[in-house]
């Protein structure tokens, strides 16, 4: 492609926020008319490079060429003048006011200084039904679904003249024939000549809609090429940093397996759904085992621990975790079950910053340690103090703010949160993300021993090595839905990535049916 005919050329950039780096030279050269598709793992800087672009960050370095001419745009305002036009999931439309008003928002057609509601309205109706979308315009906004929102955010974006729309997760709510429809679009903007970047994390989408795709990892760009002549399992392999050839596990986990037997079922759920995010997730957990359950982001691993939890709403299937025969419907519920999860996101889901480390270890606790509202003291400090001592907590004293924490000590409080709680089923969302090495060692071998006292451990991880090393067996998450199950001995982590990838396994040697599993 030479450069005449490229759209957008963004080359080696850079962007630290406080000093740390998030893009380290990235770059994304997108055609005229193109569908490019953006990945990365969580945190490769996919969103931080499309603010660099739209003007909500400056660049610390690098060249942006848009349309032929060197730029950098000092605002959003400004990137849309010049032809950008990004739509986003908190779309910055009004819901309150009409369809027309929104797509006319801050440049309504006037006539003798009043505002000609007619024309807009007409105009708005001609715009949409251009792409496919037949509405009243005269209506509000949020009386639409959230597919026809999006498609007039899209609307508003052509009536700019956009010449580059950016759609950062456009698919995450949307319905599979809203998902179809959309991809209309898009081929029918691009037929036109328009633009398009795209970051989804579901790759069917991306092989059914996109030309060419651009990788990031670690604020870098890592590959660049046609979607037709990249495979999936390439693309996963870049995405995160495997060579495709080489990915036998490492050995590098702390995690001491034993021969334990296996006890009662601890977890079954079956053809779990919860819309959008799961669509069918059968697994089985038994005490004394660890269980590992892998995916790429936004395959359901999260929304799948949440829903055996109580903490999200489910639309079919069944859960029989823990003491409970039915599917929690409160976290709450979940606990006294004997069901604990550590959640995925330490800082806003987990930990919480204004409270002591004592606080934070009995949070959930707190009701078997009272009595007619009164907090039994005594009984609390001891709990404390012995988790504090089995965990290795690095803390001046149990009544110090847990913020003033390293991450690795303010997870084991996580984790001692959960344990205290004597779970027969314990989840664990990505227990070691963040912290450094050594605390993530000490974690990895309190989870095993969590397992030897008896309990079943449904641990949810990015890092194979984790999954293979950590798991006796391990299920694999697809869009929503189980797609493989294996026993991890003798796994490849490029089987589970072929599965994360594609849903097929070809060379594994899945899970016996002696195996009494779904
Ligand atoms: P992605 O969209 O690929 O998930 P992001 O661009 O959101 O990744 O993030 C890249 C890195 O930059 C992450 O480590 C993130 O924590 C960091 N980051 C992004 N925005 C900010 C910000 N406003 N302040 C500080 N750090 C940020
Ligand atoms: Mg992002």
């Amino acid at each position: 492609m030479t450069t005449d005919d490229l759209i957008l050329d963004m080359q080696d950039i850079h962007k630290s926020f406080a000093g740390v780096p998030a893009l380290r030279g990235a770059r994304l050269r997108v055609g005229r008319g193109e569908a490019h598709a953006l990945i990365g793992q969580n945190g490769a800087g996919k969103s931080t490079l499309l603010k660099v672009l739209t003007g909500v960050y400056s660049r610390d370095r690098g060249s942006i060429r848009f349309d032929g001419a060197d730029v950098g745009f000092g605002s959003p305002y400004e990137a849309q003048r010049a032809g950008i036009s990004p739509i986003y999931q908190e779309i910055n439309l009004v819901p309150q006011r009409t369809v027309a008003e929104n797509v006319f928002l801050g440049r309504e057609p006037r006539r003798l200084g009043i505002v000609d509601r007619r024309r807009m309205v007409s105009e708005t109706e001609e715009l949409l039904s251009g792409i496919g979308v037949h509405v009243n315009a005269a209506r509000p906004l949020e009386t639409f679904s959230t597919a026809t929102q999006q498609m007039v955010a899209i609307a508003r974006a052509l009536s700019f003249d956009s010449r580059l729309i950016i759609m950062d997760e456009p698919t995450s709510s949307l319905h599979d024939r809203e998902v179809q429809k959309l991809f209309e679009v898009i081929r029918q903007m691009t037929a036109d000549g328009v633009s398009v970047v795209f970051v989804s994390h579901k790759l069917d989408e991306l092989y059914a809609v996109c030309d060419r795709i651009t990788v990031l990892r670690d604020g870098r760009t890592i590959a660049e090429a046609r979607l037709a002549e990249m495979s999936r399992i390439d693309l996963v392999a870049a995405m995160l940093g495997r060579d495709p050839q080489d990915v036998r596990s490492a050995g590098q986990t702390a995690f001491h397996r034993e021969q334990r037997a296996l006890g009662d079922t601890v977890l079954t759920t079956r053809a779990l759904s919860s819309w959008p995010a799961l669509r069918g997730a059968t697994i089985e957990v038994r005490a004394g085992e660890i269980v590992g359950l892998a995916g790429l982001l936004g395959s359901g691993r999260s929304e799948l621990a949440e829903s055996v939890f109580g903490a999200r709403k489910v639309d079919h299937g069944e859960v029989a975790a823990g003491s409970a025969a039915a599917t929690p419907t409160s976290p709450a519920e979940a606990i006294r079950s004997g069901i604990a999860l550590t959640p995925e996101d330490r800082k806003t889901e987990g930990i919480v910053a204004g409270m002591s480390v004592r606080e934070n270890i009995t949070l959930s606790l707190l009701p078997r340690l009272s009595r007619f509202g009164f907090i039994n003291r005594r009984k609390e400090r001891a709990v404390v103090a012995e988790s504090v001592r089995r965990l290795g907590i690095k803390t001046a004293s149990v009544d110090q703010p847990v913020s003033d924490l390293s991450g690795g000590n303010q997870q084991k409080v996580l984790l001692a949160r959960s344990l205290v709680l004597d779970p027969d089923l314990l989840i664990l969302d990505e227990p070691t993300r963040g912290v450094d090495v050594g605390a993530k060692a000490e974690i990895q071998r309190l989870v095993s021993d969590s397992v030897n006292d008896g309990r079943g451990v449904l641990l949810i991880s990015s890092e194979m090595e984790e999954i293979l090393e950590g798991s006796e067996r391990v299920y694999v998450l697809r869009d929503g839905e189980t797609v493989t199950h294996h026993r991890t001995d003798g796994l490849t982590q490029d089987t589970i990535m072929r599965a994360m990838a594609s849903g097929e396994s070809p060379d594994a040697r899945p899970a016996e049916s002696g195996d009494d599993l779904p």
